[in-house]
Parts: C-alpha cells; sequence; structure tokens
C-alpha cells in the first residue's frame, strides 16, 4: 500500500511532447490557467508538486508535412512551453533524463539525481535507422522534425527535375501501427501539388515506397495516390540507401534524387538502458491502464510506449496520446489515493489527410464511433480548414491558456 510521504507529493513528468501535455492537462483539476490566478490557485490548493524534465520546445508535428506548401515552418511549429508550466505552477527542468533507477523513484539529468512520489514518462518515439544501411546519412525524415523538414524543402527548391522517393517502414513486433504511413502519403500528394503548382510536375517522379503494403493493394488511400501519377512501389524495401539513390537487394542501383523516409518506431535508448520492462518491439511495456509493468507509480502513454493486447491497425499518433494520457491521468489520482487503477482507453485511428486540393478523413475504432458524431463529411477540400482549426486551437491553448 502506497502511504505517501506527508507533504506534497512529488510528481515528475518528464518530456514536454503531446503525451506530456496532454498528462497535465487531465491530472490537474481544472484545464485552463489563463491569467496569474490560475497559478495562485495551484499555489495554494496543490496537492501536488509537478516538475517537467524536457527540452521546453514542444512541437506541434502533425503540421510538417505542410512545409512543404509553404504554410508551415520551423517557427510555427514550434512552440516555447515554459510559459505553460508557469501558469499552472509547474517547475520545470532543462535537460534530458539519462537514466531512471531504483524502480522509477530517481531520474537522472545531467549528472544531478531527482526523487519522486510517480513518474510519468511522454518521452517520445525513437526511429529504427539503423534498419537500412544509409538511412541516416542518404535520407530526410518529417519525424526527425522541422530542421530535417526545412533542409528536405531547401533541396527540392533547388531542383528543376528528378526522382523523388517516399517511403516508410512499420515496426509490427509490438503487434500494431509502430511507423508513420499516413503522414508519408500526405506528404507524397502535398508534393505532387506544389509541384503542380510550379508548373513542373512532369519533369519529376514521386514514388511511393514499403515494404509493409502488399503489391496489388487497393483502397482510398491508393486512389488518391493514383491520381496524382504517384509510382506505387509497394512491397519495396531498398538494401541500402547510397549517394544518389538505393541499392535493391539485387545490388542494382535505383536512382533517387531526394528521399523522404519514415523507418519504423521504437523505443530511445534511455527506454533501451535504464530500468525499464521493454517489450519485443522496444517500447516501455505499459498495461491496459498505462502503468508501466513491474514498477510502482510509473506510467507513460505516447509513442515511446507498447499499447497491450491492442488491435492490429491502431497507429503512435497525437490524438492517440491524448486517450492514453487521459486514462494514465485518472488512474495515477486513483493510485496516489490507494485506490486501484480502472480507466482504460479507447484504441481509435483518425487523422485528416491534407492534399491541398483535397483531403480524407481517415477513421477507424474499436467501438465503431464515428469521429465527432459524423458532423463533418469523409472526403472534402473542407476538412483542410478543419484540421488547421484543431491545430490553431490547440497551440492558443498552449499558448495562452
Ligand atoms: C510528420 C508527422 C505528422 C504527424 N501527423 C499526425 C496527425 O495528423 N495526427 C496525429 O494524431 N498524430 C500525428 N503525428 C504523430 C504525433 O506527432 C505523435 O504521435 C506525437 O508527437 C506523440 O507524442 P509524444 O508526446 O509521445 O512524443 P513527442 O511529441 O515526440 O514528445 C516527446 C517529448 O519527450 C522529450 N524527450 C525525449 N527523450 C527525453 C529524455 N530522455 N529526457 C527528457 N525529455 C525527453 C522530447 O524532447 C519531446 O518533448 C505525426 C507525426 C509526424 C512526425
Amino acid at each position: 500500500m502506497y502511504q505517501g510521504s506527508g507533504v506534497k507529493k512529488k510528481i515528475i513528468i518528464v518530456g514536454n511532447g503531446f503525451a506530456s501535455l496532454f498528462f497535465i492537462q487531465y491530472f490537474l483539476a481544472i484545464a485552463v490557467f489563463p491569467v496569474v490566478l490560475g497559478r495562485l490557485f495551484r499555489r495554494l490548493y496543490s496537492r501536488y508538486e509537478l516538475t517537467v524534465i524536457g527540452t521546453g520546445s514542444f512541437i506541434y508535428f502533425p503540421a510538417i508535412p505542410e512545409f512543404i506548401t509553404g504554410k508551415k515552418n520551423t517557427q510555427s511549429v514550434t512552440i516555447d512551453i515554459r510559459p505553460f508550466l508557469k501558469r499552472r505552477n509547474i517547475r520545470f527542468i532543462e535537460g534530458k533524463v539519462t537514466d531512471i533507477r531504483d524502480g522509477g523513484r530517481s531520474v537522472v539529468v545531467d549528472g544531478a539525481t531527482y526523487h519522486n512520489d510517480a513518474l510519468f514518462l511522454g518521452i517520445g518515439p525513437a526511429f529504427l535507422e539503423d534498419d537500412i544501411p544509409g538511412t541516416r546519412e542518404h535520407t530526410f525524415s518529417p519525424c526527425r522534425g522541422p530542421d530535417d523538414m526545412e533542409a528536405f524543402m531547401l533541396e527540392l527548391d533547388a531542383m528543376e527535375r528528378g526522382s523523388l522517393y517516399l517511403g516508410f517502414k512499420i515496426n509490427k513486433l509490438d503487434g500494431f501501427v509502430a511507423g508513420r504511413g499516413g503522414q508519408m502519403y500526405e506528404c507524397a500528394c502535398l508534393l505532387d501539388f506544389v509541384l503542380k503548382e510550379r508548373g513542373v510536375r512532369d519533369n519529376f517522379e514521386i514514388h511511393l515506397f514499403s515494404p509493409d503494403i502488399s503489391p496489388g493493394e487497393t483502397g482510398a488511400i491508393t486512389d488518391r495516390l493514383q491520381e496524382r501519377g504517384i509510382i506505387l512501389d509497394y512491397g519495396y524495401e531498398p538494401a541500402e540507401f547510397v549517394a544518389g539513390g538505393m541499392r535493391d537487394p539485387d545490388g542494382t542501383l535505383r536512382k533517387a534524387d531526394l528521399i523522404l523516409y519514415s523507418p519504423g518506431i521504437t523505443g530511445s535508448r534511455l527506454v533501451q538502458e535504464s530500468c525499464l520492462p521493454v517489450t519485443a518491439g522496444g517500447q516501455i511495456d505499459v498495461d491496459k491502464f498505462g502503468q508501466v509493468r513491474e514498477l510502482n507509480r510509473v506510467f507513460a502513454s505516447g509513442d515511446c510506449a507498447a499499447h497491450d493486447n491492442p488491435p492490429p491497425w491502431v497507429p503512435h499518433q497525437a490524438h492517440m496520446a491524448q486517450l492514453r494520457s487521459q486514462a494514465a491521468a485518472r488512474n495515477l489520482r486513483a493510485v496516489l489515493k490507494d485506490e486501484q487503477p480502472k480507466h482504460t482507453y479507447r484504441h481509435e485511428l483518425s487523422c485528416i489527410l491534407n492534399m491541398e486540393n483535397d483531403a480524407m478523413w481517415l477513421h477507424m475504432a474499436d467501438d465503431n464511433k464515428p469521429p465527432f458524431w459524423n458532423l463533418f463529411p469523409r472526403r472534402s477540400k473542407k476538412l483542410i480548414s478543419l484540421k488547421n482549426l484543431f491545430e490553431k486551437l490547440y497551440l492558443f491553448y498552449l499558448r495562452y491558456l
């Protein structure tokens, strides 16, 4: 039984991405703190002392594909999260956690050790960049963040012709979609759009490859790609990325002028090397309540943590991070009061595929509930405005509330 430390319980949250910020939102008694009053309220009434350890910069990853159209850039997707934390009277430590010890009770940051009564991990993904040799040296990826995408765009803007290859791999070892397929489809369609706008589309080949899609696969996404003349290299996996292209398994060189590639998702070095239990796929092993297995009062959600008994179609998504962090926050509150955790989360794939001249709402849920009570069409260019509205609202919340 957990007795607590008497005074305010110390909760450490590692990472300042979607999972951690949703965790904070659901853990605190009230969700918004627009003015100093909120901070005062937290100071007087909170039973918990919260500390976030991270970079201090939040990245809104879902907007990164739109670097291609020039509508988003590094500045517009990056937010200094310190004021958000300050409004909530949450202590912030800038740094990288390099070890977790004592069953989760101690975390090490740049040589200093911090103790806690409870720990939440929202440390995001790592990518299997050693899976295909040459990935680091010869590919760009939206998953590495805004700088890498800006670098990709610089190269593209200097090109008048060439062959562009976009691809992804999925880590299926944990039984769900630990990879970024949807994002790469979106990038391919947006590339088609901007090259047409520039009047140079006919000078380019755009290929979409993935060993995780069967050749001959059909469906709405394939239809959208084919409508745009995107060449489908379904089933293809290069043996190596090399200067000027990709080496096929039989040794042939496939010419590619620019490659945008997303490797499968796994857990970071911290997951592999600390006291955390690790799944076959390399992610943090959590139960359906978000509790890290074998450890007490340690929770994890988002891209760092495997799903427990997932349907095979469920991905890692900001949207899933929200549902998981909500359950984890409620369960941690229960555990800190010596109650049993009981909150689970729905599995739901939900995202709007922005093609700039068209859009589709990709959706799947284990309870078959439609998104937003079916208020919106599943295919319409208007969905782009809706996607932008979600982004604006969330960034406004982070900046001001
Ligand atoms: C191009 C792209 C488009 C996407 N589009 C969508 C979309 O349309 N819809 C959707 O729902 N999802 C989308 N996603 C997925 C979504 O962005 C992720 O699922 C989401 O970011 C996961 O949140 P997270 O908090 O787990 O990880 P992250 O957002 O990656 O945050 C992890 C945090 O942990 C910090 N951290 C890592 N290691 C340490 C450490 N050792 N010590 C301290 N801090 C650490 C990082 O700095 C970061 O702050 C997209 C992703 C990409 C790349």
